[in-house]
């Protein structure tokens, strides 16, 4: 598909280059916070794979950047905003950058020193790994980035702290709930307007990180493990069975964002111009070294060696 057609069929992906975000997903957490106010009173937030760094740009925009200008550029006080991927990112304004893995309990450490013993307000996770297409198989392997989220979150939360994270809707969904419901008084599952209806992706909204009495956090596995079985509910203190049958969890389910704005799943006209030709923007920042550009190498460098052999048996006799 070319530039000028996605522009057409992707109102966001436009969007985005107009307003100078990284990646449409900015938008997602835009209409996220229009509706759980997620920003309000955060002075510390951790940005779990950020990379190419859209969230971490609205991060910034909405709390590091009108802080800065209202303290007159003095230093003291600003948020701090940390932002962790597997790939390196381009630097934005008042985000720390850490290249590491979420699932690697070294990397909490990590965020922790930055907040030099202080405790984060908002920690948001945007993480994905590579979509295979199976989707029970795409629903497992991101519940585990969020699980591995939700152990940074016990490390670096503060009691009363939010959480969002990406997740896959799928036959698994209301144990993730349970799971996470464990740890937040509110929990809600929500769709901004953004995230196209075609896709199984929807975001955990957690509010009020509230872990249970005692915990600690090395025993969050086998706590998670718990909420599976009937028995572990009890418990618990849940209800007994509440996963399966009629007692099947109720889990809040919200559309959030403009709903009378922009449908994601629509094309909308490009907009005219003087001369009457559209030119399409090119992207804010590509990311600097995604997994791809290894395969895009592979590959160049195959066609180029079957180019090669093919003039070769073509000299050949
Ligand atoms: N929120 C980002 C933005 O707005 O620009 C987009 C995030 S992108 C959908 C998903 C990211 O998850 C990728 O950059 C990928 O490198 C990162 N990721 C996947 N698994 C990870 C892991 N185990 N640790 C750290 N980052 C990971």
């Amino acid at each position: 598909m070319g530039k000028a057609s996605k522009d057409k069929r992707d109102i966001y992906y436009r969007k985005a280059k107009e307003e100078g975000w990284r990646a449409r997903s900015a938008f997602k957490l835009m209409q996220i916070d229009q509706e759980f106010n997620i920003f309000h009173g955060v002075k510390r937030a951790v940005d779990l794979c950020a990379a190419p760094g859209s969230w971490s740009q609205v991060l910034s925009r909405n709390l590091y950047l009108p802080a800065k200008l209202s303290s007159d550029g003095k230093d003291g006080g600003l948020p701090l905003i940390v932002a962790i991927d597997l790939q390196p990112m381009a630097p934005i304004e008042g985000v720390i950058q850490v290249q590491g893995d979420i699932t690697n309990a070294r990397t909490a450490e990590v965020v922790i020193r930055h907040f030099d013993g202080c405790k984060a307000d908002l920690v948001v996770c945007d993480g994905a790994p590579d979509v295979t297409g199976l989707h029970d198989m795409d629903e497992f392997v991101q519940s585990q980035l969020i699980l591995a989220a939700l152990t940074i979150v016990t490390h670096v939360l503060k009691v009363g702290g939010k959480f969002v994270a990406k997740i896959f809707r799928g036959k698994d969904t209301s144990l993730l709930y349970c799971q996470l419901k464990l740890f937040f008084s509110q929990v809600t599952f929500a769709k901004p307007k953004s995230s196209r209806n075609s896709s199984i992706e929807a975001f955990a909204v957690c509010e009020n990180y509230s872990p249970p009495e005692g915990f600690k956090e090395k025993d969050l596995y086998h706590l998670l493990e718990k909420v599976g079985t009937p028995s572990g509910a009890d418990d618990l203190d849940c209800r007994s069975g509440w996963l399966e049958g009629p007692n099947k969890v109720y889990i809040p389910f919200l559309a959030c964002g403009d709903l009378s704005g922009y449908d994601s799943d629509r094309s909308y006209p490009l907009p005219s111009t003087e001369g009457g030709t559209y030119q399409s923007l090119d992207p804010v920042q590509p990311p600097i070294a995604p997994p791809y550009k290894t395969a895009l190498e592979m590959k160049k460098a195959s066609s180029h060696g079957a180019g090669a052999d093919t003039s070769k048996s073509s000299l050949d006799p």
